[in-house]
């Protein structure tokens, strides 16, 4: 039984630690925010182990000045944080290649491939079991033009293993009634479900697993020291802890502690938004996804949740009006039933310019393990994260080759 932290309490943390207490470790969660806090609080709540067309793909090439320009655009670029972000922006467009971005998609598709296997450990039990909404995720085109554009990634996803039906307006109508016509053509994806409230399971994960041993100390962690037989974690006041094994499961926020691990990873955040609307539950049965506004509506707990959008500018807290009234103007106008968001959030995704997370050993410590950089994917991705962060701590084989994954890629 080994000493364990793990820094950072959102899907991937929480995964982490149930699959390594699984294992018998002793486990001990760093988060100065609670549990289920950062981009884990306010995603889009999809299973979507059909996501492996990563955002770098050469379609990027055709649709960046587009998606520059328009007001409808679902991504922005601040402009002052250009000088910051250029290399990655370079990484990124390099990455989009057709030949890259197939690879990043294999890679994605394999780990997809084991997500659900890889939520086995976290669906423990019927308290956590009732978050689970198993509704397939519908996928809308309001214009036949971009659906034929979607094509050849659609091609793609199918021959990498992922089914898949087709819909016409009609479908799409009988499927979601309260839908306006607006969409021309659908795609159902099989076997996705959602969750009812992502940070709900999160907290009760994390109670379940509280009761099992699972600590967690609300302290910001400044330092990682990696040794040979350990690690050790300096906590912000300056206390020092010693552990066999550290997790760097800190999302968008993880580049620094890698940094101090002995790896350079080019980790930037893709800043996404939502809106809620209180009640309305009932207008759609399922996630729905709007292709050309890049946000899904998902029917929550408390509301339907629309979330998405992309924006490359930084860590600042300051929100993009203009993103949020394109939240809302477009979600009411799929959903004409929808009346008023009561709430909205801004979220951080953590994203490497090659649509690939870092998953495996530090080079300063082999008992330093990197878990981060899931951008669009964290909840899906959640399970099968923790099931290789146990895996690497147990020295037993991962049930994929990890090395597309390696910080050593940069
Ligand atoms: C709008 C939007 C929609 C999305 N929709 C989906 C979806 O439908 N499906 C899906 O699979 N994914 C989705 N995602 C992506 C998903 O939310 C993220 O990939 C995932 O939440 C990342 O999880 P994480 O645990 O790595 O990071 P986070 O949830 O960000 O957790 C990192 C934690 O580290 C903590 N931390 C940071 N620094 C320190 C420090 N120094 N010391 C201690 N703790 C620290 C933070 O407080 C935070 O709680 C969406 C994201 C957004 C923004």
């Amino acid at each position: 039984m080994a000493e364990i932290a793990i820094v950072g309490a959102g899907f991937i943390g929480l995964a982490s630690a149930a699959w390594l207490m699984r294992d018998g470790h002793r486990v001990t969660l760093f988060d100065p925010s609670g549990v289920g806090q950062g981009a884990s609080f306010g995603n889009a709540g999809t299973f979507a182990h059909y996501a492996c067309i990563p955002v770098n793909n050469p379609s990027v090439f055709r649709d960046l000045p587009r998606f520059l320009l328009s007001s409808e655009s679902p991504f922005r670029l601040r402009w002052r944080y250009l000088p910051h972000l250029a290399p990655w922006l370079v990484r990124f467009l390099m990455s989009s290649t057709p030949h890259r971005y197939e690879a990043s998609a294999r890679a994605l598709a394999a780990l997809l491939g084991h997500a659900q296997a890889g939520y086995g450990p976290l669906l423990a039990g019927p308290e956590l079991q009732q978050f689970v909404r198993p509704r397939e995720c519908l996928y809308l085109y309001s214009n036949g033009a971009s659906f034929d554009a979607a094509r050849r990634a659609l091609d793609l996803r199918q021959k990498l293993g992922v089914s898949f039906d087709v819909l016409a307006a009609d479908d799409i109508r009988q499927l979601e009634p309260a839908l306006a016509p607006i969409f021309e053509r659908g795609v159902l994806f099989s076997d996705s479900w959602h969750f009812s409230n992502p940070q709900g399971f999160l907290q009760t994960l994390f109670e379940h697993l509280a009761a099992g041993g699972l600590t967690l100390k609300r302290s910001t962690v400044s330092a990682v020291q990696p040794a040979a037989d350990g690690a050790s974690l300096v906590v912000e006041g300056g206390t020092q802890r010693r552990f066999d094994y550290v997790v760097i499961a800190t999302g968008a926020r993880s580049a620094t502690f890698a940094q101090q691990c002995g790896d350079r990873v080019p980790l930037d955040t893709e800043r996404g938004y939502h809106v809620r609307y209180p009640g309305a539950t009932q207008l759609i049965s399922r996630p729905v996804g709007w292709a050309e506004r890049g946000f899904y509506m998902t029917p929550m707990s408390d509301g339907i949740r629309v979330a998405g959008t992309v924006e490359l500018g930084g860590f600042s807290d300051t929100r993009n009006r203009s993103l949020l009234d394109l939240l809302t103007f477009s979600s009411k106008r799929a959903l004409p039933g929808l009346d008023s968001p009561d709430s909205s959030w801004l979220g951080f995704r953590p994203t490497l310019p090659d649509g690939l997370p870092v998953l495996g050993r530090s080079r300063a410590s082999e008992r330093v393990i990197y878990a981060f950089g899931h951008q669009h994917l964290g909840l899906t991705l959640a399970g099968v994260t923790g099931q290789i962060v146990a895996d690497l701590v147990a020295r037993r084989a991962p049930p994929l080759d990890l090395a597309p994954y390696a910080a050593a890629r940069f």
